[in-house]
């Protein structure tokens, strides 16, 4: 059941914005699955694109942490949706 929906990406962006400034570097998100809360600046340390952040557990990129749960997988269970589509909460 989502708890937080945003019509448009915009909106979504402003409250990252509001949350963790401008650098996405700074941005946070839980994953559903299993609870690890990661920042951009992981991902990219890990050499995801940055898109990953929001839709991907830390856990593909680095076995140590984390679990595998994508949110564009085949189940969805995602409190936060921008425009429709399933994204990992802000943390
Ligand atoms: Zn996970």
């Amino acid at each position: 059941m989502r708890t937080h929906t945003f019509a448009t990406r915009k909106e979504w962006m402003a409250e990252g914005k509001r949350r963790y400034g401008d650098a996405l570097e700074n941005w946070k998100f839980k994953c559903p699955q299993c609870g690890v809360v990661s920042t951009g600046a992981e991902f990219k340390a890990s050499g995801a694109v940055p898109d990953a952040m929001y839709c991907e557990c830390i856990g593909r990129y680095n076995k140590e942490k984390g679990c595998d749960w994508a949110a564009y997988g085949l189940f969805d269970i995602c409190t936060t949706e921008v425009e429709g589509m399933p994204v990992f909460d802000f943390a």
